[in-house]
């Protein structure tokens, strides 16, 4: 397969330790640009032909395939199949991408035919509750999404509902799971006709949803680096690299957006010692919280004494409950992990972001 320039990039900044550092002058892909996909049309007996545009697209629906990218593409085009989405990628460094229907037509995906009228497919490789996704992956997807909210006119906003609208022209659309649509027969229940679970437990919302927003960051938001990057004097490749912020680095945007030399730039002013400085925005995670933020749980959570699901559980929080982020992203076993000082009698400790807001 041949690699992509954004695969070609990330390989050459690896090589040299430090995420987008570079100044060869290769070109990339800048911003929500059209992400450059294989086309392998879905057999023509699994999709339905329209004639959709902006108005009617408002949700983007996230799928794990139970296979993988190739397994997928291949039974799409079997005419027995009856079913298909507009995109698959595959859970790989570079992934292979392949688009399967014009986005004005309708997939079969969601199990709920208003929602695959209102909507985007996208399948990626892997199998509900068992992979790891990997970050190749993310950006991938992330990268696609992002070029059709812009395209389609939908918010490029994940949505944390148990369950989505049972009418999906209610609520503001944006990005949900197959998990998350409603059942078409009770529409307090998700996953869509069969009570599908994917993208399931081994998904992380949070750095997806970092991938999604890095190229829409606003001013003061909180952003945590997907790889060791360079903070430059000035935004651009010409500009003097200042220092390195390691992955996991966490900070604020003071600056920016600019656009320059295929990237979009920050100015970050980040935390741990590390300069503030401009850094390119394809590695700048969006983070969502940051310390001091104010949080409140939407369930009864897990309280534990580190990130991640094999620590030690300390206390459990109520739904409802109030505090402080004290520390964190940290991505781990399909969840971004906050620490948390609870305002109420539980004890501080790491919890999923995904059930704070
Ligand atoms: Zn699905």
């Amino acid at each position: 397969m041949q690699q992509t320039r954004r695969g070609l990039l990330r390989t050459l900044g690896a090589a040299v330790g430090a995420g987008a550092v570079l100044s060869t002058g290769v070109g990339t892909v800048a911003a929500d640009e059209e992400p450059s996909l294989a086309w392998e049309p879905a057999g023509d007996s699994n999709y339905t032909a329209a004639a959709r545009g902006p108005a009617d697209v408002r949700w983007f629906v996230v799928h794990v395939a139970e296979g993988t990218h190739d397994g997928t593409v291949a039974w799409f085009q079997d005419p027995n199949a009856n079913g298909s989405t507009h995109y698959v990628v595959e859970n790989a460094a570079d992934p292979a991408q392949t688009r399967m229907l014009d986005e004005s037509d309708i997939g079969w995906h969601a199990g709920n035919w208003s929602y695959n009228e209102a909507s985007l497919g996208i399948e990626h490789g892997g199998y509900t509750d068992q992979t790891t996704f990997v970050d190749g992956l993310y950006d991938a997807s992330a990268s696609i999404a992002a070029w059709a909210a812009d395209a389609y006119d939908f918010p490029l906003r994940v949505r944390r509902y148990d369950v989505a609208p049972c009418d999906p022209t209610d609520g503001a659309g944006g990005v949900i799971g197959h998990d998350q649509v409603p059942d078409p027969d009770n529409c307090s229940s998700g996953g869509g006709a069969g009570a599908h679970t994917d993208p399931g437990s081994t998904w992380n919302w949070g750095r997806y949803e970092g991938y999604l927003r890095r190229n829409h960051l606003g001013t003061y938001q909180e952003v945590v680096t997907a790889a060791d990057l360079n903070v430059r004097d000035s935004p651009g490749l010409g500009g003097t690299s200042v220092d390195t912020a390691p992955a996991g680095t966490t900070g604020d945007t003071v600056d920016g957006p600019v656009d320059a030399d295929g990237y979009r730039w920050y100015e970050v002013e980040y935390d741990d010692g590390t300069t503030t400085g401009w850094s390119a925005s394809d590695w700048l995670l969006y983070s969502r919280f940051g310390a001091w933020d104010d949080v409140t749980t939407t369930a009864a959570l897990s309280v534990r004494d580190a990130p991640g699901l094999d620590a030690t559980t300390v206390d459990t929080t109520a739904n409802g409950e109030t505090g402080t982020v004290t520390d964190g992203p940290v991505d781990a076993d399909g969840y971004r992990w906050f620490e948390v000082s609870w305002n109420g009698g539980t004890t501080s400790g790491w919890s999923a972001g995904y059930w704070l807001e």
